[in-house]
C-alpha cells in the first residue's frame, strides 16, 4: 500500500487548499527553511489516522490545528485532512483501487472522519489500517526525533513494532478478542448451571404440586360425580313434589292475579288518599299558619291585658288617693270659707283704714308740700350758708396764709428788732417807729384770729342746721 496523494485545508500553516501528490516515485523530499510547515505535513498525516493528544499535535486544545490566521488573512473555522491510499495491490481486498480517508474539525469542537466520502467513525478508520503498519502511533509515521526513540526502544516496544510490521497483531488481536469472547461465555455456562440448579429443585417442588394437583382432581371428580347423582336425585323428588304442587300453585297463580288487580286498585285509592292528604295537610299548615297567627294575637292580646289591669289598679289606687285629697279639699275649703270671710271682714276693716289713710295721705302731701317748700327754702338758705361757709372758708385760708406770712415774718422782724434795738440807742424814733409796727402786726394777727374763730362757730352753726333739715325732710318723706 502507497502513500499516493495528501490535500490539505485550513490545517496548520496551510490555509489555501494544498495537495501534496507522492505519484509513482519511490522517494519524496519536503525541503525548506525552519518554520516552513515541513513537520505540520507530517501531523497531517498522524492527525487524518487518528491521532487524539493534542500535545502530539503540538498544540494545547485540538483546535489548535485549525488555521488561526496570518498578519495578511483572518482565521478559518475548519481543518481538513484527505489521506489518499493506493490500493492496486488489493491489501484491503473489500475497497477499490484508491482509499481516500478524511478527518474534519470545526471551531466548535466537533469533528467526523470519512471514508471514501461516508461518515464513519474512528474505530472503524484504525480497524481498515489494522496490520498495513499505517496508524496514528505506528511504525509508519517517524516523526522528527522519533527515530531515536525507537532505537532506544525496549525488546518489547521493538518486538510490537516488528509483529504490526509481519501483520502478526491482528491475529494477536483476534485471539485477545476470541479469548474474552470464550471468558464471555464460561461465566454464561456458570450462569446457566447456576439457573439449572435452580429450576431442578423449582421442578422437584413442581413435581410434588403436580402428585397433589392430581391427587385433588381425583377426589374433585368423585366429588362431583357424587353431587350430581345426590342432585339428580333430588331433581326427582321436587319434580315429583312440583306435579303434586302444580294444582296448588295454578290456584296461587289465579289468586296472585286477584291480589294483583286488588293491588292495583287500592294503589289507585292510595293516590286518590294521597290526594287527599296532600290536600289536607296543605290546609293543616294554613291553619296552623292561622293558629299561629292567633295564638300571637292572642298572647299580645294576654299582654295588653296585664297591661289594663296594671293601670286599672293604679288608676284605682290613684282614685283612692284623689278622693282622700277631695275630702282634704272639701275641708280646706271650708276653712278657707271661714278665711274668706274673715279676709273679708279684715279687708272692709283695712278699705275703712285705708280711706282714713288716703285722707291723712291727702293732708301729709298738703303737709308734704309746704314741708317741701320748706326744704326748698331751707335748701336756699343751706346753700347761702354754704356759699357764706366757703366765703369763711376763703376768708379763713387767706388769713392763715397772712397768718403764717406774719409768723414767717416774725423772725426777721425779730432780727430786725435787735438789730433795732441794737441801733434803738442810736434811734429813738426809728424805734417807736418800729414798736407801732410791731404792735399793729399784732393787732392783725389777733383780728385775724378772731374771724377765724367767728368762721368757725358761723359754720358749726351751719352744719348744725343742715343736720336738722335733714332729718325733718327724711321724717317728713318717710311719712
Ligand atoms: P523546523 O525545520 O524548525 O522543524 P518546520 O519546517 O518543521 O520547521 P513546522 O514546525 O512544521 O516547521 O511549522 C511551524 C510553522 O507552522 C510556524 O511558522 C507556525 O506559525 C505555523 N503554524 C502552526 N500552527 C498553525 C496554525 N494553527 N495556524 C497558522 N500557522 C500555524
Ligand atoms: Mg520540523
Amino acid at each position: 500500500m502507497r502513500l499516493k496523494r495528501l490535500e490539505l485545508f485550513g490545517f496548520k500553516s496551510f490555509a489555501d487548499r494544498t495537495v501534496i501528490d507522492f505519484g509513482q516515485t519511490t522517494l519524496t523530499g519536503i525541503v525548506g527553511p525552519n518554520g516552513c510547515g515541513k513537520s505540520n505535513v507530517v501531523d497531517a498525516v498522524r492527525w487524518v489516522l487518528g491521532e487524539t493528544r493534542p500535545t502530539s499535535m503540538r498544540g494545547s486544545g485540538m483546535t489548535d490545528v485549525i488555521f488561526k490566521g496570518s498578519a495578511s488573512r483572518p482565521g478559518m473555522g475548519t481543518a481538513e485532512v484527505t489521506m489518499i491510499l493506493d490500493n492496486d495491490a488489493g491489501v484491503l481486498e473489500e475497497r477499490g483501487p484508491e482509499i481516500a480517508i478524511s478527518r474534519r474539525l470545526y471551531a466548535s469542537g466537533e469533528g467526523e472522519y470519512l471514508i471514501d466520502g461516508q461518515r464513519v467513525r474512528l474505530k472503524d478508520v484504525k480497524d481498515l489500517l489494522f496490520d498495513t503498519g499505517l496508524g496514528s502511533r505506528g511504525y509508519s509515521v517517524l516523526e522528527q526525533g522519533r527515530i531515536d526513540a525507537v532505537l532506544s526502544a525496549n525488546p518489547a516496544q521493538r518486538r510490537a513494532i516488528f509483529e504490526e510490521a509481519a501483520g502478526i497483531s491482528r491475529y494477536r488481536q483476534r485471539r485477545h478478542e476470541t479469548e474474552l469472547r470464550l471468558k464471555r461465555c464460561e461465566q454464561d455456562v456458570e450462569r446457566l448451571d447456576d439457573l439449572m440448579g435452580e429450576l431442578r429443585s423449582r421442578v422437584r417442588s413442581l413435581k410434588i404440586q403436580a402428585t397433589k394437583a392430581e391427587k385433588y382432581v381425583t377426589a374433585k371428580a368423585e366429588w362431583t360425580e357424587g353431587r350430581t347423582r345426590l342432585l339428580s336425585h333430588r331433581l326427582l323428588a321436587a319434580e315429583g313434589t312440583l306435579e303434586v304442587l302444580k294444582p296448588a300453585i295454578a290456584d296461587l297463580e289465579g289468586g296472585v292475579a286477584t291480589l294483583r288487580e286488588r293491588r292495583s286498585e287500592c294503589e289507585a285509592g292510595i293516590e286518590g288518599r294521597e290526594a287527599e292528604r296532600s290536600g289536607v295537610v296543605a290546609e293543616l299548615g294554613t291553619v296552623s299558619a292561622e293558629v299561629a297567627q292567633i295564638s300571637g294575637d292572642l298572647r299580645a292580646l294576654e299582654e295588653r291585658k296585664s297591661q289594663l289591669a296594671m293601670r286599672i289598679a293604679s288608676w284605682t289606687a290613684s282614685t283612692d288617693e284623689e278622693t282622700e285629697r277631695a275630702a282634704a279639699l272639701g275641708q280646706q275649703f271650708e276653712e278657707r270659707q271661714e278665711e274668706l270671710a274673715r279676709i273679708t271682714n279684715e279687708v272692709d276693716a283695712l278699705r275703712e283704714r285705708t280711706r282714713v289713710a288716703a285722707e291723712r295721705a291727702s293732708s301729709l302731701t298738703s303737709q308734704g308740700r309746704e314741708l317741701g317748700k320748706t326744704y326748698r327754702q331751707l335748701r336756699a338758705e343751706v346753700e347761702g350758708q354754704n356759699e357764706r361757709v366757703l366765703d369763711s372758708l376763703h376768708q379763713r385760708t387767706a388769713s392763715e396764709n397772712k397768718s403764717v406770712h406774719l409768723r414767717e415774718a416774725i423772725p426777721p422782724m425779730t432780727e430786725r428788732l435787735a438789730r433795732v434795738t441794737e441801733r434803738f440807742e442810736s434811734s429813738e424814733g426809728q424805734v417807736g417807729e418800729v414798736s407801732a409796727r410791731l404792735e399793729a402786726a399784732h393787732g392783725a394777727l389777733e383780728s385775724a384770729a378772731s374771724v377765724r374763730e367767728g368762721a368757725d362757730v358761723a359754720l358749726e352753726r351751719v352744719r348744725g342746721d343742715l343736720g336738722a333739715g335733714r332729718e325733718q325732710l327724711e321724717a317728713s318723706r318717710a311719712q
